[in-house]
Parts: structure tokens; sequence; C-alpha cells
């Protein structure tokens, strides 16, 4: 998120205060209310049109940001501070009655006179605003409001796009005339041209079209409670994956896609396999809810979960907590079939209990190869947990340390905490975000 965010708001504020000088009115309290106006609604835009080109799903921009995964959470981060932008211009709007019992009508910038249809045209952009912004605050609620279904939040954040166009049409005619001959007005410009066309491909379903593929499924296994194995067959259409990528997986067009990591390496021949977890409505006994012959469409891959980036002077350290083994296991598999590149790791497995988790031999059958692969089994029904000091026990590396994580968020939030005191240099720490919302 800071990658991208961050620089982009500094870009947006820049412009804006180079427009500064330009601007009508001293330096009174009046003409301050305008600029904190004009700022905070520019700011809002210009995330939620990043925030329109990031749902894109660009491929391109995986590389730079860190895979799709992280890519989300940039477009979740610029929708959430858009729409805090979108209150604080909203507040700022509403606060023009107090501004002017405070400091009186003196110095108060009037609007310039346009002609009789712009006028309109600027009248409607205010209420059209005004209606948007509210529909936008709803949005976000229900968004952070965890408790919401997923399934029922995908149908409604859908809607979004449409709010785009309602809010750019808000902004193109209430900028400042003046703007659009200045280096913040192009970048504004720029911003609700590609927001528009996002927001279009959008509503018309063609984001991803490119890399979607239709396949049949051809094996249903269940290795363990929860847990449901699930084989497809794409053919030559895939174009094949890395060990550790993720594709969006649709099995039933009401339900819609649902990532999940490929959690074999490249066969080459179109197969590929997903280990998924029962985690919520969809996904609870879904070997009864899908069937082998039945046909699955396939977008992806996706992801830079992929230890062919990995610093090659590094330790590496390698921690998979529950089902976040999927991106370990394809990696083991890939390793199977080039065994010259195998690098030394400690592959640490969190599992509830080990007893009956199948994962556990999966794991040792796959490490037997590797001598150089230290698999190290925590089972929580016996009391062993993974901490950050556990890590550090395995001597310090003078090239540093590089940790891979995918397992339960928290997980990952204590050891990443935790290891900020860890007595080796930790050069990455790559997490796979398994949430998306
Ligand atoms: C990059 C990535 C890789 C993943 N890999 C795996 C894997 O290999 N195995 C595995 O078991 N799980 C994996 N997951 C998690 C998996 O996508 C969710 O558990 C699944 O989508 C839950 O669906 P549900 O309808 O059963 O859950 P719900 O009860 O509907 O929702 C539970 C939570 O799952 C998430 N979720 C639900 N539907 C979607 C969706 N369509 N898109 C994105 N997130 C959704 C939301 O965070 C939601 O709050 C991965 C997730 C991501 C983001």
């Amino acid at each position: 998120m800071i990658r991208i965010i961050l620089p982009f708001i500094a870009l947006v504020f820049g412009l804006w205060a180079w427009n500064l000088p330009a601007a009508p009115g001293a330096a009174s309290s009046w003409a301050v209310y305008d600029q904190s106006l004009l700022l905070s609604g520019l700011l809002s835009i210009a995330l939620m049109s990043l925030a329109m080109m990031l749902a894109l799903r660009p491929a391109w921009l995986e590389r730079p940001l860190g895979g799709l995964d992280q890519i989300y959470r940039s477009h979740k981060w610029a929708g959430i501070l858009a729409v805090v932008f979108a209150a604080a211009h909203w507040l700022i709007e509403m606060g023009d009655d107090v501004i002017e019992s405070i400091f009186g009508e003196a110095g108060k910038l009037h609007d310039p006179d346009y002609s009789g249809f712009i006028d309109a045209m600027r009248d409607v952009a205010e209420d059209v605003g005004e209606f948007a912004i509210y529909l936008l605050f709803a949005m976000l609620l229900i968004t952070l409001w965890r408790k919401f279904p997923y399934k029922y939040w995908r149908y409604l954040h859908r809607v979004m796009p449409a709010l785009y166009l309602l809010l750019a049409f808000h902004a193109a005619w209430l900028t400042p005339l003046q703007w659009w001959q200045q280096p913040v007005g192009m970048l504004m410009a720029v911003l609700l041209l590609s927001g528009s066309i996002a927001s279009g491909l959008s509503l018309a379903g063609r984001v991803g079209r490119r890399r979607q593929v239709r396949g049949t499924v051809t094996g249903v296994k269940t290795p363990a409670r929860y847990v449901t194995e699930v084989t497809c067959d794409l053919g030559p259409a895939w174009r094949g994956h890395r060990a550790g990528q993720f594709a969006l997986v649709t099995f039933n067009t009401m339900e819609g896609a649902h990532p999940f990591t490929i959690a074999s390496a490249d066969q080459e021949n179109g197969t590929v396999t997903f280990l998924i977890k029962s985690l919520g409505d969809f996904t609870r006994d879904l070997s009864h809810k899908i069937r082998v012959g039945q046909t699955v469409k396939i977008e992806g891959p996706y992801g830079c979960f992929d230890f062919n980036r990995r610093n090659r002077k590094s330790h590496q350290i390698w921690i998979a907590g529950g089902i976040g083994v999927t991106p370990f296991l394809a990696w083991l598999e890939a390793l199977g079939t080039n065994k010259t590149t195998v690098p030394e790791a400690d592959l640490h497995y969190c599992t509830r209990n080990a007893g009956q988790d199948p994962m556990v031999a999966r794991l040792q059958q796959l490490c037997q190869d590797f001598p150089g692969i230290n698999l190290q089994i925590h089972d929580s029904s016996k009391g062993e947990s993974l901490s950050a000091e556990k890590l550090s026990t395995g001597g310090p590396s003078t090239a540093g340390e590089e940790v891979w994580f995918c397992g339960p968020a928290g997980l990952g939030r204590v050891i990443q905490q935790g290891l900020r005191a860890a007595p080796f240099r930790l050069t990455r720490f790559h997490k796979e975000a398994f949430q998306f919302r």
C-alpha cells in the first residue's frame, strides 16, 4: 500500500500546491476554506479513480506492487481514504454557514458567472455529488461491518463503478475552470478519463476476461474433514503458472469467483489442483456442491508468492499456517522437478492437530528428498505454537533471513512484530494476503 498510495497522494497534493499561487483571492479565511474544499474533493476523486483502475486487476502492476493480493489491498485502502476525504469535503461544504458566522461574508469568493447551461449543469453536479456521497458513506459502513455476508457485499460492491461515474461527473463540472490549464487539471483529466474507462469496463463485466479459461472438474476428494481437494483440467488454453500463484475460481456463476492458491506445480498439461478449507458459506461442505465433470471457470494465474523471487543470499524461513500450506506444497512439488535449484530453508508448518492433519504426511513425503529443507511441525493440540523467538533459534546468518509467510492474518502479524526484536537481520517478510475485503 505504501508503495503506491503515499506517493500518489504526495503527487496530487504537490500539483495542488503548485497551483496555489495562481488561485484567486488572498490568504484570507475564505481562501483557506475554498482551497480546503477543493483539496479534499481532489484527493477523494483522485483516490477513487486510482481504486477504479486497480480494480481492473492489472497484471503488469503485479511485479512492482508484489502481486494481485497486494494490488487489492491498495485498492481497498485507496477506496477507504477516498471516502475519508469525501467525508472531509462534505463536512467543509456543510460548514459554510459556521465559517460565515465566525468570519463574516467579507472576502467570500463567489462562483464566477457562467452561462445558463453551465450554471444549470453545476447545480445538477452539486446535487448528484451530495446524493452519491451518502451512498458512498453507506457502502463504507457496510464494507467495514465484517458481519455483513461477503456474498451480498460483493453484489453491492458492483455498484461502485456507477457511483464513481456520478462522482466523476460532479468533479468534472465543479473543478475551477482555471485548473484545466494547470498541471493539477491535466492530472485530474487523466484520472477522470482513466477512472471512467475502468468503471465502464467493470460495468460491462470485462475485467480479467483475457485471463479466463474454462475447464472441467476431474477430481473431488476430502483429504480431511474440513478440506476439499479439487482437480481441474483446463486443457491447452491454460498457459501455465508459477508455483505459489493463485487463481479466481468460479464453480457456480451465481456464487461468483473465489480466490484459491494453486496447490500443485505447473504440469504443463493444463491440470491444476486446489486445496480448499471450509472457511465460510460457500466453502462449507464444498464436496457436496461441486461434482466431477462439471464446468469450472478459472481466471489467472495471479500473485508473486513465487520462491524464484527469493533473495538467493538470504537464509530462507518458510512459514505455513493451516490452509496457508497450499503455496508451499506447490513450491515443493515444483522443486521436485528441478532439484538443482533447491534452496536451504526452514519450513515451519503450524497445524491444529498433527495427528489428524493429512498435510503433515504430505509435507514429510515432499521434503524427504530435500535434506536442505528442515521441516518443523508445530502442533497446537500439544501446546506447540510458533513464535518469532523460535525462528531466531535457527542460528544467525550473515546474509540475513528472508521470511515467506502464508496463513492466518493474526499469526502473520504476531510473527512479523516479534521479528523486529530478532537477533538476526531480516531482509524481507513476504506475506500472502488471504483476505481481499
Ligand atoms: C490470494 C488468496 C489465496 C487464497 N487461497 C486459498 C487456498 O488455497 N485455500 C483456501 O481454502 N482458501 C484460500 N483463500 C481464502 C478463500 O478465498 C476464502 O476462504 C473463500 O473465498 C471463502 O468463501 P466462503 O463463501 O466460503 O466464505 P464467506 O463466509 O462468504 O466469507 C468468509 C471470508 O472469505 C473471504 N471471501 C469470501 N468470498 C470471497 C471471494 N469471492 N473473493 C475473495 N474473498 C472472499 C472474505 O474475506 C470473507 O469475509 C485465499 C484467499 C486469497 C485472497
